[in-house]
């Protein structure tokens, strides 16, 4: 079963609550997952998408998911809400 919600910075699958980021009243976020996003504010800031590539890529061959399943995520990243804007230097 494919999951239905993926981080908009990670590709984490976000279906559980209880994986979602929160917002500044304590809310859960719709689009971002708890490692990337507390408190109304993503946790690493100072994150690029080739930094987040090189981290994703480590997280899913720790967890021993397939060569192409990898790919497949690490392709996705660029297109994730969170990469879409280019971060003002
Ligand atoms: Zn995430």
């Amino acid at each position: 079963m494919e999951p239905q919600k993926f981080c908009q910075s990670c590709t984490l699958p976000i279906d559980n609550m209880e994986d979602r980021g929160t917002e500044k009243d304590g809310s859960k976020s719709d689009i971002y997952c708890r490692y990337c996003y507390k408190d109304g504010a993503f946790t690493d800031p100072g994150m690029t998408l080739d930094r987040m590539k090189e981290i994703a890529q480590a997280e899913m061959k720790k967890q021993n998911l397939p060569d192409n399943i990898i790919q497949q995520s690490i392709n996705m990243l660029p297109r994730l809400k969170r990469w879409q804007v280019p971060p003002i230097a």
